[in-house]
């Protein structure tokens, strides 16, 4: 028989994800290589040691990643974590993966919101808690409050606050309920990135996506039911000057400005992410006096 080494099982690797049309094959197989054999790819594949035999358990732990992988479940929920400005998210099935999009809300927040002090922050369907722990990291907080509805999700939003020393709380509950509301204070910026994928949208969703929780994604038949209730329900939870923003999807940008201006929001602005399409709308909390 012939021996098995780092290299031959990486290239079968590649080779059964490229088969199984996993679009970017080799980096897929390098990063579960990486999980399953705890060594950094790059490095690794240049030392005398890629000839070498692998343990055993590491590869059955590696085959069975490659396995799960060309079922088309997502990457990230196989190796369990995810990076997200810069930090370590944990993430896994039942929670929304953390999307570079998103970087584009936490951005656009901290511009705004950058020398002010003593903030109170907070973050509805928080998800892994990516948005609030970012802000966190890189705002002057003193309160953080995460709102989720799902146990599942919320599971790994414990795990991450936990892991970046958060002092964010999680209130458990639907973001669309009076009874969450009461349980929260005024707060200076309230952020989201809701579910907002249109009916249409969740009839065509990519392989992987189809993996997360549709309670993440799906945001009614036109993907704005959430933008209006929230903001009916949470313009009153902003403090005089407060600051909202959300994460939109592609073309949401004129509905979801308006949705603003009609609940009495000024300063309405959208921003582009990374690809340039409008990913952010923001609106302000500001009584305009004219006596
Ligand atoms: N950006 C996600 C996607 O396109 C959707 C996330 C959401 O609905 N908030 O899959």
């Amino acid at each position: 028989m012939v021996k098995n080494t780092y290299r031959s099982v990486y290239l079968s690797a590649v080779d059964a994800l490229e088969n199984g049309e996993i679009e970017n094959a080799g980096f897929d197989g390098a990063v579960m290589f990486e999980e399953a054999f705890g060594v950094d790819y790059k490095t690794f594949r240049y030392s005398s040691d890629f000839d070498n035999e692998p343990d055993g358990k590491d590869l059955e732990k590696f085959v069975s990643m490659i396995k799960r992988r060309i079922t088309g479940e997502p990457l990230q929920y196989i190796i369990g974590k995810w990076e997200f400005y810069g930090m370590e998210m944990k993430v896994g099935e039942g929670v929304l993966v953390p999307r570079q999009d998103t970087e584009t809300l936490v951005d656009t927040v901290i511009k705004k919101s950058k020398g002010k002090k003593d903030l109170e922050i907070v973050d509805l369907c928080a998800g892994t808690g990516c948005i609030g722990l970012a802000l966190e990291k890189h705002l002057d907080v003193k309160k953080l409050t995460f709102v989720e509805n799902s146990l599942q999700a919320s599971s790994y939003l414990e795990k991450n606050i936990a892991r970046h020393g958060s002092r964010g709380e999680i209130i458990m509950g639907d973001v669309l309920s009076k009874n969450t509301l009461s349980w929260i204070n005024q707060a200076d910026i309230v952020v989201s990135n809701p579910p907002y994928l249109t009916k249409d949208d969740m009839d065509n969703l990519q392989t992987e996506v189809g993996f997360e929780p549709k309670q993440a994604l799906f945001g009614g038949e036109d993907g704005l039911d959430f933008y209006r209730d929230i903001t009916r329900l949470w313009k009153n939870k902003l403090k005089d000057g407060g600051l909202i923003a959300f994460e939109i999807g592609i073309g949401q940008e004129n509905d979801v400005s308006e949705i603003l201006i009609r609940h009495g929001f000024k300063n309405v602005r959208f921003y582009p992410d990374a690809n340039d399409i409008f990913r952010v709308v923001t609106g302000e909390n500001i009584e305009l006096y004219t006596d």
